[in-house]
């Protein structure tokens, strides 16, 4: 018993002499990584703050929601749908703004009928419609992406 103690041991202190060569960092430092709490509870945590709320009850309402959740649907947009749906959207000189500024439920007499059940479909789910919101143009992520780019790319020409 002693020695399976012993080389548990040996095999912990190995693991961690790893992780500190890995993440660059000293072996005690390594220690304090696995110690931390997972990330989805101090999400929870954070939630519970700012609800006013405990995080096993935030956890217990997350779990609640996957479970009787119907999303995605037979009926749901996949990201290639959406795709679809924003080119025939453009053919027809519909903007996606007007989709969306329409609310609920969104017209789909503004499209021709393969696409308008599309519509119909973005009228009743709030997931889809979310993933269509993301489709929005928007300068203040373009200009995040522009200065990202930059960044990155005056790092790389630094480097070579
Ligand atoms: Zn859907």
């Amino acid at each position: 018993m002693a020695d399976m103690k012993e080389s548990q041991g040996k095999v912990f202190d190995r693991v961690l002499a790893r992780r500190a060569r890995r993440l660059g960092i000293s072996e005690s430092a390594a220690r304090d990584v696995g110690s931390q709490e997972p990330v989805y509870l101090v999400a929870a945590q954070g939630a519970a703050a700012r609800l006013g709320r405990s995080a096993e009850a935030v956890l217990e309402d997350d779990l609640r929601r996957v479970e009787n959740s119907t999303y995605p649907s037979a009926n749901c947009l996949t990201p290639d749908d959406l795709e679809e749906l924003i080119d025939a959207m453009g053919a027809e000189q519909v903007s996606l703004q007007e989709v969306m500024a329409a609310g609920k439920p969104v017209p789909s007499k503004i499209l021709s009928p393969p696409w308008a059940s599309a519509l119909d479909h973005l009228t009743g789910c709030d997931p889809c419609r979310t993933l269509l919101a993301t489709c929005l143009p928007s300068e203040a992520r373009k200009r995040e992406f522009e200065t990202f780019l930059e960044k990155r790319l005056s790092r790389a020409i630094a480097h070579s």
